[in-house]
């Protein structure tokens, strides 16, 4: 009898854990690696969204009944206030939870450890392909394994050790976040923040657990890692203008967030890259977990169906499909915000004033910005055409269909061979 596939999963953040959680339930021989010793806090605004907790259910994991839900949303622009009524769809609930990052990725990772994972805490250095497996690098060893999930977050050394993130070609984005008292905070809000800070930048604050808010602000920085301006004033300034007090031991905690798909091969061989370090993150509010959430499962499930080596072709079929259309058209919509932000928010305040009275249409709105349309179908009337529209955009443009990928890749699609008007003048901004 042949022995049972292993897989080494590097990163125990929910793409890793998820992952990690289904292969063990499939009965293959995982090693679950992160480089922290868990509960570990990690930069976030804590929110689980409702398609995160779909696909929680899906695999049968129930949140926690602690965890406060979080459901409208109000969204300031200009003065302009726009109430994205939360409702639950085809595919998802109404509401999503609130709970930090300490305490959701430890239950993710023990759920894993319970599934007959092996947990173990090392940095990953890098990681070789052979013919017959991968041997992954750590600070103090190596380990060897048929397939490799890559779930090391958006700075990831998997993939940037397989040659599957473009060091050029990315959409970054970079957010701070610290807790304050929630008591003067009557409503979950985002604000957008160009016409205060004059770049494509905005801030939240959502209610969490004991009276305490997560409260953050986001800066959208391009394809350079490097132009990424200082955040901490623009924070300071939030506060103050939502009239938030601090709380003065609170840590502020940043990180990176690589958006849109944009520059990273989702699989290479043996080794599929899910969640943060496949850049799957919403270019349009920065939301990040559900995509880690539903890449995981699903590289276990290819993985699960197909094989160390079918796996990845499996994989990145799904991604294509699933991922990229709505990452593509986010990614177009947020490259002109880059383009002229204060110009964006006044056509998103143009946009909040004429949906103020029409909450159906709102409705669609809030349901496509979070990416739910695509779950739920046409259902969503508004939502879905401008889903609709972005997506030919997009593929109008060539963002979509290979371009990005393609020159990550070294290859060249067909489809620029001879490009459209509208392909030359995107690339020429
Ligand atoms: C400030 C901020 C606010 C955000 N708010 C939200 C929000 O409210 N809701 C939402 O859905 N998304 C949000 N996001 C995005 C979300 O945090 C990410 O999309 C999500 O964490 C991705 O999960 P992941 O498992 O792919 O990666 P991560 O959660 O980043 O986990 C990666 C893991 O890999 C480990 N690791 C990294 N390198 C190595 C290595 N070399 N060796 C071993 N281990 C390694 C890390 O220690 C980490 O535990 C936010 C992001 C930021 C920065």
């Amino acid at each position: 009898m042949s022995p049972l596939p292993s897989c080494v999963v590097v990163g125990a953040g929910p793409a890793g854990s998820i992952a990690a959680r289904q292969l063990a339930l499939a009965g293959w021989r995982v090693t679950l690696v992160d480089r922290s010793t868990f509960p570990r806090d990690k930069a976030c605004g804590d929110v689980v969204g409702p398609q995160a907790l779909a696909t929680l259910a899906a695999v049968g994991l129930t949140p926690e009944p602690e965890w406060p839900r979080i459901g409208d949303l109000d969204v300031w622009v200009e003065g302009a206030r726009l109430h994205l009524p939360a409702s639950p769809g085809l595919a998802h609930p109404g509401e999503g939870r609130m709970v930090t990052r300490r305490l959701f990725d430890a239950w993710l990772r023990d759920a894993a450890v319970a599934a007959g994972a092996r947990a173990i805490v090392g940095r990953v250095r890098g990681l070789v392909q052979g013919a017959d497996g991968v041997r992954v690098h750590l600070d103090d060893g190596v380990l060897d394994a048929d397939a490799v999930v890559g779930a090391d977050g958006a700075l990831s050394t998997v993939a940037r050790s397989v040659g599957a993130a473009s060091p050029t070609r990315a959409l970054w984005g970079f957010a701070l976040r610290r807790y304050v008292a929630s008591s003067t905070l009557d409503a979950d809000r985002v604000d957008l923040l160009a016409q205060a800070s004059g770049f494509a930048s905005y801030g939240w604050a959502f209610r969490g657990a004991d009276g305490i808010a997560n409260v953050g602000v986001g800066i959208a920085v391009g394809g350079e890692r490097a132009r990424l301006r200082g955040l901490r004033p623009l924070l300071d300034d939030y506060l103050g203008r939502i009239g938030l007090v601090d709380v003065a031991d609170a840590p502020v905690l940043g990180g990176w967030l690589r958006m849109g798909g944009i520059g990273v091969a989702p699989w290479r061989g043996r080794v599929l890259l899910v969640g943060d370090a496949a850049g799957f993150v919403n270019p349009l509010q920065g939301e990040g977990i559900w995509a880690a959430l539903a890449s995981g499962a699903q590289a276990a499930a290819a993985l699960g169906a197909r094989g160390p080596l079918g796996g990845g072709p499996a994989y990145g079929r799904w991604a294509e499909a699933q991922m990229a259309p709505f990452l593509a058209g986010a990614a177009l919509l947020h490259r002109a915000a880059l383009w002229n932000p204060r110009l964006a928010d006044r056509a998103v305040a143009a946009g909040a004033r004429v949906l103020a009275h029409r909450p159906s249409l709102a409705a669609g709105v809030g349901a496509w910005l979070n990416g739910l349309v695509a779950l739920d179908g046409p259902g969503h009337g508004s939502g879905w055409m401008l889903d609709r529209a972005t997506v030919m955009a997009a593929r109008a443009s060539g963002l979509l269909g290979g371009y990005e990928l393609g020159a990550s890749l070294g290859q060249v699609p067909s489809m620029l061979a001879r490009p459209s008007r509208l392909q030359r003048l995107w690339r020429a901004t």
